[in-house]
């Protein structure tokens, strides 16, 4: 039952917004300063696609996926 979990680093975002874009329902941009927030940190199964492209779209690699392991078992 383990998903990926997100990460984002709102000291290396710069705002560019193409996150909250690709996947608005697992990120969002603080409306005051314009960087990242990350909604979900562990997107339901129905947003993953749309996080791993934004993880892959933004442009400043402030978004990393944590892939889990395919036999990581308690
Ligand atoms: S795409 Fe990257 S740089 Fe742009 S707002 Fe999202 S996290 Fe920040």
């Amino acid at each position: 039952m383990s998903a990926p979990r997100l990460s984002v680093d709102r000291e290396r975002c710069i705002g560019a917004g193409m996150c909250a874009m690709t996947a608005p329902d697992v990120f969002d941009q603080d409306p005051d300063d314009g960087l990242v927030l990350l909604l979900h940190a562990e997107p339901p199964a129905a947003h993953r696609a749309a996080a791993r492209m934004a993880a892959g779209v933004c442009p400043s690699g402030a978004i990393t996926l944590h892939e889990p392991e395919p036999d990581d078992r308690m």
